[in-house]
Protein backbone atom coordinates (compact mmCIF):
# COMPACT_ATOMS: atom_id res chain seq x y z
CA UNK A 1 0.00 0.00 0.00
CA UNK A 2 1.59 3.45 -0.71
CA UNK A 3 0.91 5.66 2.57
CA UNK A 4 0.40 8.78 0.85
CA UNK A 5 3.02 12.13 1.80
CA UNK A 6 2.74 14.56 3.99
CA UNK A 7 3.62 16.74 1.29
CA UNK A 8 0.11 16.71 0.69
CA UNK A 9 -0.55 19.04 3.55
CA UNK A 10 2.44 21.14 2.43
CA UNK A 11 2.52 23.28 5.80
CA UNK A 12 6.19 24.34 5.92
CA UNK A 13 6.81 22.14 8.49
CA UNK A 14 7.21 18.58 7.22
CA UNK A 15 9.85 17.37 5.33
CA UNK A 16 8.84 16.65 1.40
CA UNK A 17 8.67 12.76 0.92
CA UNK A 18 8.71 11.43 4.34
CA UNK A 19 5.15 9.30 4.75
CA UNK A 20 2.75 11.04 6.74
CA UNK A 21 2.34 7.93 9.04
CA UNK A 22 6.44 8.23 10.05
CA UNK A 23 5.77 12.12 10.50
CA UNK A 24 3.13 11.29 12.63
CA UNK A 25 4.75 8.43 14.48
CA UNK A 26 7.69 10.60 15.27
CA UNK A 27 5.57 13.04 16.86
CA UNK A 28 3.50 10.47 18.99
CA UNK A 29 4.06 11.25 23.05
CA UNK A 30 5.78 8.53 24.88
CA UNK A 31 3.70 5.68 24.84
CA UNK A 32 4.83 5.21 21.34
CA UNK A 33 8.00 4.58 22.09
CA UNK A 34 7.10 2.27 25.17
CA UNK A 35 5.27 -0.25 22.62
CA UNK A 36 6.79 -3.84 22.34
CA UNK A 37 7.74 -4.43 18.62
CA UNK A 38 5.17 -6.54 17.98
CA UNK A 39 2.66 -4.44 19.16
CA UNK A 40 3.94 -1.93 16.86
CA UNK A 41 4.38 -3.91 13.94
CA UNK A 42 0.46 -5.29 14.76
CA UNK A 43 -0.19 -1.68 14.94
CA UNK A 44 1.64 -0.84 11.69
CA UNK A 45 -0.61 -3.47 9.87
CA UNK A 46 -3.75 -1.66 10.73
CA UNK A 47 -2.52 1.25 10.05
CA UNK A 48 -1.77 0.53 6.20
CA UNK A 49 -4.87 -1.95 5.81
CA UNK A 50 -7.13 0.82 7.42
CA UNK A 51 -10.16 1.95 5.12
CA UNK A 52 -10.18 5.69 4.38
CA UNK A 53 -13.77 6.70 4.94
CA UNK A 54 -13.64 10.31 5.62
CA UNK A 55 -11.02 11.11 2.83
CA UNK A 56 -13.65 12.47 0.59
CA UNK A 57 -15.00 14.78 2.99
CA UNK A 58 -12.21 16.22 3.60
CA UNK A 59 -10.69 17.13 0.48
CA UNK A 60 -14.70 18.63 -0.36
CA UNK A 61 -13.98 20.30 2.98
CA UNK A 62 -10.70 22.30 2.27
CA UNK A 63 -11.74 22.72 -1.19
CA UNK A 64 -15.10 24.71 0.05
CA UNK A 65 -12.26 26.08 2.75
CA UNK A 66 -9.85 28.10 -0.20
CA UNK A 67 -13.26 29.27 -1.30
CA UNK A 68 -14.10 31.42 1.95
CA UNK A 69 -10.10 31.73 1.98
CA UNK A 70 -8.53 32.76 -1.44
CA UNK A 71 -5.10 32.89 0.03
CA UNK A 72 -5.53 29.28 1.34
CA UNK A 73 -5.95 27.58 4.71
CA UNK A 74 -2.95 29.41 5.65
CA UNK A 75 -4.48 32.73 5.77
CA UNK A 76 -5.91 32.10 9.33
CA UNK A 77 -2.78 30.84 12.59
CA UNK A 78 -3.24 27.32 13.94
CA UNK A 79 -5.14 29.28 16.81
CA UNK A 80 -7.74 30.75 14.74
CA UNK A 81 -8.78 27.47 13.20
CA UNK A 82 -8.68 26.19 16.95
CA UNK A 83 -10.97 28.58 18.49
CA UNK A 84 -13.44 28.24 15.42
CA UNK A 85 -13.35 24.64 15.89
CA UNK A 86 -13.98 25.04 20.06
CA UNK A 87 -16.55 27.88 19.16
CA UNK A 88 -18.73 25.15 16.91
CA UNK A 89 -17.80 22.41 19.86
CA UNK A 90 -19.66 25.30 22.21
CA UNK A 91 -22.63 25.64 20.50
CA UNK A 92 -22.99 22.11 20.66
CA UNK A 93 -22.86 22.08 23.96
CA UNK A 94 -25.76 25.11 24.20
CA UNK A 95 -27.44 22.72 21.99
CA UNK A 96 -27.07 19.97 24.50
CA UNK A 97 -28.09 22.08 27.12
CA UNK A 98 -31.41 23.07 25.12
CA UNK A 99 -31.93 19.33 24.73
CA UNK A 100 -31.62 18.78 28.56
CA UNK A 101 -34.03 21.96 29.28
CA UNK A 102 -36.69 19.84 27.64
CA UNK A 103 -35.65 16.63 29.16
CA UNK A 104 -35.92 18.04 32.35
CA UNK A 105 -39.12 20.28 31.55
CA UNK A 106 -37.71 23.56 32.30
CA UNK A 107 -38.58 27.25 31.08
CA UNK A 108 -37.06 27.92 27.17
CA UNK A 109 -37.73 31.41 25.81
CA UNK A 110 -36.35 30.02 22.30
CA UNK A 111 -35.14 27.04 20.58
CA UNK A 112 -36.12 23.22 19.88
CA UNK A 113 -39.52 22.38 21.16
CA UNK A 114 -39.33 18.79 20.91
CA UNK A 115 -36.45 16.19 21.79
CA UNK A 116 -35.85 15.06 18.01
CA UNK A 117 -36.01 19.19 17.26
CA UNK A 118 -33.25 19.24 19.90
CA UNK A 119 -31.45 16.43 18.69
CA UNK A 120 -31.39 17.58 15.05
CA UNK A 121 -29.91 21.14 16.12
CA UNK A 122 -26.77 18.89 18.44
CA UNK A 123 -26.24 17.37 15.04
CA UNK A 124 -25.84 20.56 13.31
CA UNK A 125 -23.28 21.82 15.68
CA UNK A 126 -21.39 18.50 15.86
CA UNK A 127 -21.22 18.83 11.67
CA UNK A 128 -19.51 22.27 12.11
CA UNK A 129 -17.13 20.72 15.04
CA UNK A 130 -15.81 17.96 12.94
CA UNK A 131 -15.53 20.34 10.12
CA UNK A 132 -13.05 22.72 12.04
CA UNK A 133 -11.26 20.17 13.28
CA UNK A 134 -10.59 18.44 9.85
CA UNK A 135 -9.41 22.18 8.89
CA UNK A 136 -7.59 22.30 11.92
CA UNK A 137 -5.97 19.13 11.28
CA UNK A 138 -4.72 20.22 8.04
CA UNK A 139 -3.38 23.28 9.07
CA UNK A 140 -1.31 21.69 11.27
CA UNK A 141 -0.13 18.95 8.87
CA UNK A 142 -1.89 16.02 10.20
CA UNK A 143 -3.55 13.80 8.63
CA UNK A 144 -6.75 13.75 10.34
CA UNK A 145 -7.95 10.04 9.71
CA UNK A 146 -4.94 8.66 10.35
CA UNK A 147 -4.66 10.36 13.13
CA UNK A 148 -7.89 8.63 14.49
CA UNK A 149 -6.87 5.46 13.26
CA UNK A 150 -3.53 5.21 15.26
CA UNK A 151 -5.02 6.19 18.26
CA UNK A 152 -7.85 3.84 18.10
CA UNK A 153 -6.11 1.07 17.01
CA UNK A 154 -2.71 2.20 19.80
CA UNK A 155 -5.48 2.15 22.70
CA UNK A 156 -6.69 -1.17 21.49
CA UNK A 157 -3.47 -2.93 21.19
CA UNK A 158 -2.33 -1.83 24.66
CA UNK A 159 -5.78 -2.24 26.40
CA UNK A 160 -5.29 -5.76 24.92
CA UNK A 161 -8.81 -5.27 22.53
CA UNK A 162 -9.91 -6.78 19.44
CA UNK A 163 -11.11 -3.74 17.77
CA UNK A 164 -9.37 -2.55 14.94
CA UNK A 165 -9.97 0.23 12.55
MG1 LIG B 1 -22.46 26.07 14.35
Amino acid sequence: MTIETSTEYNNGTVKEGIPAFRVMTKHLPGPWADTPEAAKEEFIKAYEDAPRPFQYISRANIERCRMWHPNGVQEWTISDWAVAMAGEAGEACNAVKKLRRIETGARQFNGPKSHPEAVQAIAIELGDTFLYLDILAWRLGVDLERAIIDTFNRVSIREGFPQRL
